[in-house]
Parts: C-alpha cells; sequence; structure tokens
C-alpha cells in the first residue's frame, strides 16, 4: 500500500481493497525529484512528519527517499508483493507517474490498482452537456449536487500488516522540520497532524462553529470555520466523511443549520473544483489560464516582494495576515483574498511569486487550491473575479474585522490604536512609531493596476 496525499486509516478505499486481499505492508515515499519546484515547502514538510510520526504509530510504516516509480520498484521486487495499491493525484505529474508505476507492475506481473478517495468525485464523473469539464464553479457544483449525497464513509479495515525486513529510512534522517531557527515552533500549539486530529478538529467545527458559518466564514476575527484544510489535503480525513458528518448534523436538526450546512458543502465544492480545473490544464499553477494574462506588464521590485512577506506594508489588515501565516503555517480565507489582490493589484507582482511564498509557508499548501485561488483573485483563471474588482485593504478590515481584534492579535505594536484608525493608522495625528507607513497610496495603486490591465483587454474596461 503506496500512501500518498492519504495519510489515514478510515475510509480509504485503497487500503481496504489491499486489506481484504492480504497482509499489507504500507509504504511512504518522500519524492522531491518528480514535483520538481513543486517539491513540498517548508511547512508542509513541518507537517508531513508530525503526520506520518501518527501513521507509524498504527502501523509498520516503511519509509523511502527518492523517485516514487524507482523506490516502488525497488520495493515491489524485494518484498515479493502480488499487488501495489494507490490513491489517485490530481498533481500534473501525477498521471505520467501513475502510468509509469502501472507500467512496471505490469512487466513485473503485479496488479496495480489505482482508487479514489481525495476527492468526492473524480473528474470524469462531472461533465457539461458536450462530455466537457465545467469551466465555471456555479454549474460544476450543480452538477456535483445533482449526483445526490456521495457514498457514506466507512471505518478503518481490518488490516493485518506484512511481516518484512524491507528496511526503513528513519523519519528523523529526513530533517523534514526545522531546527536553526526553529520558525515552525508556534505551530504544535495550534495544529494536531494526523488522523487523530482531524477527526478532533472535524468535532470542534461541530460542536461550536457550523452554526452561523455561512455569515461568520468571512470575519478573521471570530472563529467560524473549520480549519480542517490542511487535514484534507494530507488525506488525513477523507473529504467523504467530512460532508457527511455536516449532512448528520443538518438532518438531526431540520431546518437549524440548513444554511451553513450547504455553504459549507458548496466550499468543499470549491476544492473539487479547483482539483477538476487541474487536471483539465496541468500548467495550471505556472501559467495563467487567460492567456492575455501572459503578456501582463507585472513589476519587478523585491524590496516590495519582502514588505508583502514579512508583513509590513503598512495596511494592518494585509499585514496581519502575513504574519498569522508565518506564526501559524495558516492564514484565515477573506485574509488571503485580500493579501493576494493587494500583492497582484496594490504591488503589482505577478500572482506566481505570491504562489509560490504561500507554498512555502501555508500547512495547507495544495497544489490546486492554491493555483486556483492565485488565479481567482487575480482575475486570470476559469472562473475569476474580475481583474477591475480592486479590493480597498481599509473597506475590507473596517468591514470583517471591525473591532479590530484580527489586527491587533497580530500587530501587537498597533495595541492602543483607537478602534476607528485601526486600519488606516497612518491618518492617527502620532501614528504608532514602530509601525511601517503604507508602501503605496491605494488610490494611485489603484489607478496603475486599472491602467495595466486596460494594457492587456481586449474589452476595454466596462
Ligand atoms: C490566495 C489564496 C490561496 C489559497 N491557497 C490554498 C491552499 O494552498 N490550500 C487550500 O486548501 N486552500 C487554499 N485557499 C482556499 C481557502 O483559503 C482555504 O481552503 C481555507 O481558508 C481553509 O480554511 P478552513 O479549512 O477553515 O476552511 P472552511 O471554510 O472550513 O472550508 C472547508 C474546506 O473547504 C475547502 N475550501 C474552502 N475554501 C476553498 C477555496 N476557496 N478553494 C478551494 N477549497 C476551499 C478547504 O478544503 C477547506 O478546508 C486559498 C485561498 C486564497 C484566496
Amino acid at each position: 500500500m503506496w500512501f500518498r496525499q492519504d495519510l489515514r486509516l478510515a475510509d480509504h478505499p485503497a487500503l481496504s481493497a489491499a486489506a481484504a486481499a492480504g497482509p499489507v505492508l504500507p509504504v511512504f515515499i518522500l519524492d522531491d525529484e518528480t514535483p520538481g519546484q513543486w517539491a513540498w515547502g517548508g511547512a508542509s514538510r513541518w507537517w508531513l512528519h508530525e503526520s506520518l510520526k501518527a501513521l507509524s504509530a498504527k502501523g509498520p510504516l516503511v519509509l523511502r527517499r527518492g523517485r516514487a516509480d524507482e523506490m516502488l520498484h525497488a520495493l515491489l521486487v524485494s518484498t515479493n508483493a502480488s499487488g501495489l495499491y494507490f490513491t489517485r493525484d490530481y498533481a500534473p505529474w501525477s498521471a505520467a507517474l501513475e502510468a509509469r508505476i502501472k507500467g512496471i507492475c505490469d512487466s513485473a506481473g503485479i496488479t496495480c490498482h489505482r482508487y479514489g478517495g481525495f476527492l468526492l468525485h473524480e473528474p470524469e464523473q462531472i461533465r457539461n452537456g458536450s462530455g466537457q469539464a465545467f469551466k465555471v464553479y456555479t454549474p460544476f457544483a450543480r452538477a456535483c449536487l445533482a449526483r445526490g449525497e456521495p457514498r457514506a464513509a466507512k471505518p478503518s479495515p481490518k488490516t493485518t500488516w506484512a511481516q518484512h525486513d524491507a528496511g526503513s529510512d528513519r523519519l528523523e534522517a529526513w530533517a523534514l522540520q526545522p531546527r536553526k531557527p526553529d520558525w515552525a515552533k508556534g505551530f504544535s500549539g495550534v495544529w494536531q497532524p494526523g488522523e487523530q486530529g482531524a477527526e478532533q478538529q472535524l468535532a470542534r467545527f461541530l460542536d461550536q462553529s457550523l452554526r452561523g458559518y455561512a455569515e461568520g466564514r468571512d470575519r478573521p476575527d471570530q472563529d467560524f470555520t473549520s480549519r480542517l484544510s490542511p487535514h484534507l489535503h494530507w488525506g488525513e480525513i477523507s473529504p467523504h466523511r467530512v460532508w457527511q458528518t455536516v449532512s448528520h448534523a443538518m438532518q438531526a436538526q431540520p431546518g437549524f443549520l440548513d444554511r451553513d450546512g450547504e455553504k459549507f458543502h458548496k466550499e468543499l465544492l470549491w476544492r473539487e473544483f479547483s482539483n477538476h480545473l487541474l487536471q483539465e490544464f496541468p500548467a495550471f499553477p505556472d501559467k495563467p489560464y487567460r492567456s492575455e494574462f501572459s503578456s501582463f506588464p507585472w513589476r519587478d521590485d523585491a524590496a516590495a516582494l519582502k514588505a508583502w512577506q514579512c508583513g509590513e506594508t503598512g495596511y494592518p489588515i494585509v499585514d496581519a495576515g502575513m504574519r498569522e501565516l508565518w506564526a501559524t503555517g495558516y492564514m484565515h480565507n477573506r485574509v488571503r483574498m485580500i493579501a493576494a489582490s493587494f500583492l497582484i493589484k496594490h504591488l503589482l507582482l505577478p500572482w506566481q511569486a505570491g504562489e509560490g511564498w504561500f507554498w512555502d509557508t501555508l500547512v495547507d499548501a495544495d497544489i490546486a487550491n492554491n493555483a486556483a485561488s492565485w488565479q481567482w483573485v487575480a482575475g486570470c483563471g476559469a472562473d475569476a473575479a474580475p481583474y477591475f474588482r480592486i479590493f480597498n485593504p481599509v473597506l475590507q478590515g473596517e468591514k470583517f474585522d471591525p473591532d479590530g481584534a484580527y489586527v491587533k492579535r497580530w500587530l501587537p505594536e498597533l495595541r492602543d490604536v483607537p478602534t476607528d484608525a485601526i486600519h488606516k493608522p497612518w491618518t492617527l495625528a502620532l501614528p504608532p512609531r514602530n509601525y511601517a507607513r503604507p508602501i503605496v497610496d491605494h488610490g494611485i495603486a489603484r489607478s496603475r493596476a486599472l491602467a495595466a490591465f486596460k494594457s492587456i483587454s481586449k474589452e476595454g474596461l466596462p
């Protein structure tokens, strides 16, 4: 059983099939070669270490480092395996990798079994009237919902682990976690990676946050979202289990949770949509879906990029988000949108620069969700926010963090700023001295962004 982004035992179709066929040898391969520039980033590696530790406690996990196809080839031969089981993945390099592995199995006379499980619906199952992938979210979501409730989640299979002397790398020897400096020291107080942590997070969400999710999910100063994204990304919990648990809660209190539960289900469908788009357009993480954006006049400004990364732009809602990201490996979705928009539109820096930073710093960094979301904000995605809609970071802050509680949590230097100036401290007679002045003026940046967009827009501005 080749574990990938499916680091769980429950509701695991590939593992269930393997367990039904005989003793199972669980394997995880750290492959930094096949993904090229998209090898796991720093925060992902921190999470992966913890998640593998949790999984190893459940079975004799064999760890190998190198190209997945080569490592599997060697292991299949040396362990005399009769079959290989794994979960399908949608990253741009995965189809070719999976085909190579199938070829290796075929020539060695080993059966090769690929299962779904990362998504609720396989890309081939959701097609429009002409048999094509959907490019727009709303009809996509409608087509998913028309298929009815996803299949029910299943408990962990009864598994006999294989006795083997295949040898395993030591997890510590992979040095996945930072040491000097240990920039991830704040993570363990916030997260519990692994299957048990995922279940606990789901239970907490149901108890404390689902009621009110539809409205509250936009408020970074409140705790309404599930924070399941890294668990879903690493497959520590299946989307079926999450979907179904929310459905059950809705059914248990008819009418009471409908709006919140439906909204939450629709967010899970954004995850599906991103993955289906990636399957269809493997260049999605690197290239704009709308080709006219290839000639967008991006700026090259290392100092501005650094200020954004360090949370020193002078716009509190942007800076609070970037500091939350650094401290916890996570940023609230509303703030991700504001911070991403600021990089792209106020600083005119390429969305790929922000995507790369998020890739390295998010614990939920996900090739599909990250690419789709950055392209959405940039206006160059399949179903994207129009480029000319430019967030005003002051108004966004005042609307979604009205008391400034979120900003004050992450920017202690603004602790004493009165609420009416918290999202624009430069307007105070005596602005806090230890906080940056805005690196761009909103009005000037807005005009500059619109002019840049006009230069590539065939239709012109509305
Ligand atoms: C610029 C930018 C980059 C992003 N990068 C990532 C990323 O690398 N990985 C990632 O998982 N999400 C990414 N997102 C989407 C979203 O911000 C996170 O999924 C969400 O904040 C996770 O928090 P949560 O689990 O509490 O979400 P909840 O609101 O509880 O949502 C439940 C689940 O639905 C899925 N989901 C929610 N919103 C989205 C969305 N917009 N797109 C796709 N799936 C979604 C996630 O799996 C999430 O765990 C990005 C958004 C933006 C604007």
